[in-house]
């Protein structure tokens, strides 16, 4: 039976991934600061190495899906735990948890990203470049320096993705997929949250999709199904938009 470790397993977008793996077959490994198989806190390195140690015991040491969906938006209590969620909170336990699946069948990795990072795509924040570089205290100062939360969030996402489709290249050879899912408005809490925010409210409410609605978590939950399923076997570096059309809405200059 295939084995999946899915972080961010109690709430949201993470919450349906798990229900939907779990209704095909899969062994879930839940990763959460809370209600999770695993109970860890991301946003720290001592967390996360508790959070590998934990899934490598659980699994022992060999895992053939890993979802990475933990995550914080604008509402985050600061720009700096943003940072270390959803960028190093990701990138840190992929590196960790590689090796375990490398030994896996047919194993994949798919990250949320976020529509948000087409924001940075053109003009990076400068933050990106040391979250790249792996230096996490001086991207969580100049995320807490930046002109608020949504900075760093769309700079940790834009980060995020980068990372990955450079990694993607450089592992390739080791049989471990790795791809990016995109969303756009979700109906899950961190949404809610946002929409009733002070600050951010009415535009995340007036920013609606080309589709006229926002999507329900399952409907990343099935994106996030293909490409962890053997019908994505050459998907692989690939960014996924599942976003009503958003990302066409804001760059379709190009591609
Ligand atoms: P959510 O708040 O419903 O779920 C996020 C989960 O991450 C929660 O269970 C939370 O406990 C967990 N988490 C947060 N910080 C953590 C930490 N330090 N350690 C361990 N777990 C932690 O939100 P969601 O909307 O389902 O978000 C899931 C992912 O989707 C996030 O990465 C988010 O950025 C991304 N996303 C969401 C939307 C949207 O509109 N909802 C859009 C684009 C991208």
């Amino acid at each position: 039976m295939s084995v999946t470790a899915v972080t961010g397993s109690a709430s949201g977008i993470g919450a349906a991934v798990c229900q939907q793996l779990r209704e095909a077959g899969h062994t879930v490994i839940g990763i959460d600061r809370q209600q999770a198989e695993v109970v860890a806190d991301l946003s720290t390195p001592q967390g996360r190495n508790d959070a590998v140690a934990k899934v490598l015991e659980l699994s022992g040491g060999k895992l053939d899906g890993l979802v990475c969906c933990a995550g914080l938006g604008v509402t985050a209590p600061s720009a700096s735990l943003v940072t270390s969620v959803n960028y190093f909170g990701s990138t840190e336990l992929i590196e960790q948890l590689h090796p375990a699946l490398a030994q896996g069948t047919n194993p994949a990795i798919t990250v949320i990203g976020s529509v948000a990072a087409s924001q940075m795509a053109a003009q990076p924040h400068p933050m990106t470049e040391l979250m790249l570089s792996n230096d996490e205290e001086a991207a969580r100062k100049a995320a807490d320096e930046a002109d608020g939360p949504h900075i760093a969030y769309a700079a940790s996402k834009y980060a995020l993705t980068v990372h990955c489709r450079r990694l993607a290249v450089k592992t390739g050879s080791t049989g471990v997929r790795l791809n990016i899912v995109a969303p756009g408005a979700v109906e899950t809490p961190l949404h809610e949250a946002s929409k009733n925010d002070p600050r951010f409210g009415e535009a995340v409410k007036n920013f609606v999709a080309p589709i006229g609605r926002n999507g329900e978590p399952s409907e990343i939950a099935d994106a996030v199904s293909f490409l962890q399923s053997k019908q994505a076997s050459f998907v692989h570096g690939s960014i996924l938009f599942v976003d009503g059309g958003m990302d066409s809405m804001m760059r379709n200059g190009g591609f």
